[in-house]
């Protein structure tokens, strides 16, 4: 598989390899065909994945020939739970699109407002933001979702976990219904599953291999110790061997944590 045949125009195949990507990641793969066809997508993908770039390449092809985003208006909204994402998402849409004639910012929380006020009134055909603040600019006015074309939500699952649903709905709701939702989650427990029903349609849905699949050479073992002073002998004898180069504990409570580690 090589970038050049999942049907990316060649400017975006060039910005890839100039960052010295070889092949597409598994989720990269199967999302960028999905959204270039214009399919809502769900998909399961974590961090490290190359996610980012699965749903943001497509994008803006998508976006490369349409019609510009008008005064305070936005073409693709991206939503993340944290402004450390939103930046960070952000540079990749800088970096990809670096030779596109395509306006692209970002807002989150915590910092002043009214430059960001001022930055959207041009109109962005990307918008990275966290929903808290994107809420707060949508109700001063700031942001209008007419021209909406995509709705991405990053992490979705984190976003939740962070009480941001209500501001998702809400947003999602102003936005004009022929958009396309493409929904990113490392999870998909219920209350994902709910927010992805209300707003996708007939989405495709992308499940890389269960994470137990890929750890297939972990070999596990169970040792019953009888109290507390056999139990940490037998600790220390597993780290002081000389296989083990790394490890990770976990302890049942945070007190037991901090006496292990002492
Ligand atoms: P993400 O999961 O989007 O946070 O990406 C994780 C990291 O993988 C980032 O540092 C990307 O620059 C990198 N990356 C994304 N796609 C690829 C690829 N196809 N080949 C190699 N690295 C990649």
């Amino acid at each position: 598989m090589s970038f050049d045949s999942l049907g990316l125009p060649d400017s975006l195949v060039k910005a890839v390899k100039e960052q010295g990507y070889t092949e597409p990641s598994p989720i990269q793969a199967q999302a960028i065909p999905a959204v270039l066809e214009g399919k809502d997508v769900m998909a399961a993908a974590q961090t490290g994945t190359g996610k980012t770039a699965g749903f943001t390449l497509p994008l803006l092809a998508n976006l490369e020939h349409g019609e510009r985003a008008k005064s305070n208006q936005v073409r693709a909204l991206i939503l993340t739970p944290t402004r450390e994402l939103a930046a960070q998402v952000h540079a990749s849409v800088e970096n990809y699109g670096k030779n596109m004639p395509l306006r692209s910012a970002v807002v989150f929380g915590g910092v002043k407002i009214n430059p960001q006020m001022q930055n959207l009134r041009r109109g962005v055909d990307v918008l990275v933001a966290t929903p808290g603040r994107l809420l707060d600019l949508y109700q001063q006015n700031a942001i209008r979702f007419k021209q909406l074309e995509v709705l991405i939500l990053d992490e979705a699952d984190r976003m939740l976990d962070m009480g941001f649903v209500d501001a998702v709905k809400t947003i999602a709701k102003a936005t004009p219904a022929s958009r396309q939702t493409l929904l990113f989650s490392a999870t998909f427990e219920g209350r994902v599953m709910a927010i992805a029903k209300q707003l996708l349609k007939d989405p495709a849905r992308i499940q890389l291999s269960a994470n137990h699949d890929r750890h297939a050479a972990i070999e596990q073992r169970l040792h019953h110790a009888d109290d507390h002073g056999h139990k940490h002998d037998l600790l220390s004898h597993y780290l002081s061997s000389t296989e083990l180069s790394q490890a990770v504990i976990f302890t049942a409570t945070k007190r037991g944590a901090d006496k292990l580690a002492r």
